[in-house]
Order: C-alpha cells, then structure tokens, then sequence
C-alpha cells in the first residue's frame, strides 16, 4: 500500500481553531473512542450509527467518513498561510488518534515535510507502543487528564486511568512538549479533585495546563444522535472558572489559554 493511500476515519475537519494547540489550527477529528465521558463535546466521535440519523442533513454537519491522508492535507494546506501568520499548524484530535496510528503517522510526516506545526490530543489511554511510535513525528501532544482519582476516573469514564498516568509520565520522561488538557466539569473533578490533578502535575514537572470549561453547546447534537436527553452537569460561573485558574497558578503551573 503506499503511504499516501492509507485511510482514516474521521468526523469532521474544523478549520480557525483556537483552542487545539498554538494558534491558527486545522483540526482533524478521528472516530472512536475508548472512554465514554458523559459530558463529551463531540458524541459523533463514539456513534456508529451517525451516518444513519439524518444529523447530516438536519445540521449541515461531516458524516463519519474515511478519507485518504491526501485528501486530510489538502484540508491541512488550505490554511497553511494562516498558520505561518499565527504560529498555528495541523491538531489530529478526537476521539483518540492512537487508534488509528498508520493515518496519524502517515499525516503528520507529510505535514512535517512541509514545515507545519504537528500537535496530537490524546485521552492517553493505549497501550504506551503507540505513543511511543508517533513521539518523534509529532510536535506537541495535547494530553487529557480527567480525573487522578483510580475510582473517580472509572466512575465518570468507563475505564481506569493507571494507564493514562503512566503514559502521561513517560512521554514526560521521554522529553517530548506536553500540554496537559483537563475539561472542568462541577461535581465531578472541580475543587478537591482538581487540587489532586495539580499535585500530581506538579510532582512530575508537568508545568503546562489547559483548563477547558464544560458548556452545553454539544446537548441539541447528542439529542439529535441518539435521540434521547444527555446527563447535564453544571455551567460554572465565570468566577468559579477564575477561581480554578487562580489554583493552577498557585501551583506554580503555567496556564495556557
Ligand atoms: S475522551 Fe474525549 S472524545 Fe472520548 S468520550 Fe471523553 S470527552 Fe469524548
């Protein structure tokens, strides 16, 4: 097979993203995930059926498709003048890229070839192989932390997190740019439970750390997927918000935007 044949299954491309990664971005969302998160902005990523909702049509939306590594950066290259302006580049999101490391692979070496910036968000739970394979063809990695607590992270996502902080510390050892990515949500990692993703960022040098505020904007796409109402959470005033920003800081942890 050559290299520039090789499919991914995607959800969408997003373009002018601000939030995946320095600068103007690209964004490329590939389908599946392990965790199941109640409160996930992107449903899509978890949906086989998607195709077959009407969600298309109802909302002007990508379907789940496959695409070749071509056609993901010619979507790439449309703003690659956006990207030498900003700073910015190409983000392979999800879901989770690990489970599809032959396109990520494939993708992010051509964009190196061409000089663009490469992030990676990971929920980081693979087995470590994978990381350790798309390591050196990545810039960035844009790592999920959700909950340190063992029955908490089981609870809220279906899954244990020893895996998860084991390979968040070895891409740490490993040298590689990380910027942990934790979503805020009330009642489930705010307050006691952040504090203890703090010290468990703090313990291991990991000094870079997005918080992303949970919202609704994702419920009328989860209605229309499945047909049925999502568990809500809480939306955090904004002083709540500043407040968890003032702890990050008071850990001397840097908070990137
Ligand atoms: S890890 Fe991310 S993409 Fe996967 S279910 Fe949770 S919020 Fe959604």
């Amino acid at each position: 097979m050559q290299q520039n044949r090789i499919k991914g299954k995607i959800f969408d491309i997003q373009h002018f993203c601000y939030q995946d990664g320095p600068g103007i971005r690209t964004t490329i969302f590939l389908h599946g995930c392990p965790l199941r998160c109640p409160w996930c902005h992107n449903p899509e990523c978890q949906a086989d059926d998607f195709n077959n909702t009407g969600l298309k049509e109802k909302t002007g939306r990508n379907a789940i498709r496959e695409i070749h590594v071509d056609e993901a950066l010619k979507a790439v290259l449309e703003d690659k003048d956006f990207y030498r302006e900003s700073g910015g580049g190409v983000t392979i999101s999800g879901g989770e890229p690990m489970l599809q490391t032959d396109f990520v692979c494939s993708l992010l070496d051509r964009c190196s070839e061409l000089q663009i910036h490469t992030a990676i968000e990971t929920t980081g739970f693979c087995d470590w192989k994978h990381l350790d394979l798309l390591a050196p063809h990545t810039d960035l990695f844009l790592f999920d932390l959700k909950l340190v607590s063992p029955t908490m992270h089981s609870k809220w996502t279906g899954v244990d997190n020893a895996v998860i902080l084991d390979n968040l510390v070895k891409l740490k050892t490993a040298g590689q740019e990380i910027i942990v990515r934790t979503p805020l949500i009330a009642g489930v990692n705010d307050h006691e439970e952040f504090a203890g993703i703090l010290t468990f960022l703090r313990r291991y040098e990991l000094t870079r750390m997005t918080i992303i505020p949970y919202h609704e904007l994702w419920v009328a796409k989860f209605r229309s997927i499945y047909g049925k109402e999502p568990q809500r959470f809480r939306v955090m005033k904004e002083t709540e918000l500043n407040m968890h920003r003032q702890m990050v800081l008071e850990y001397g942890l840097q908070l990137i935007d």
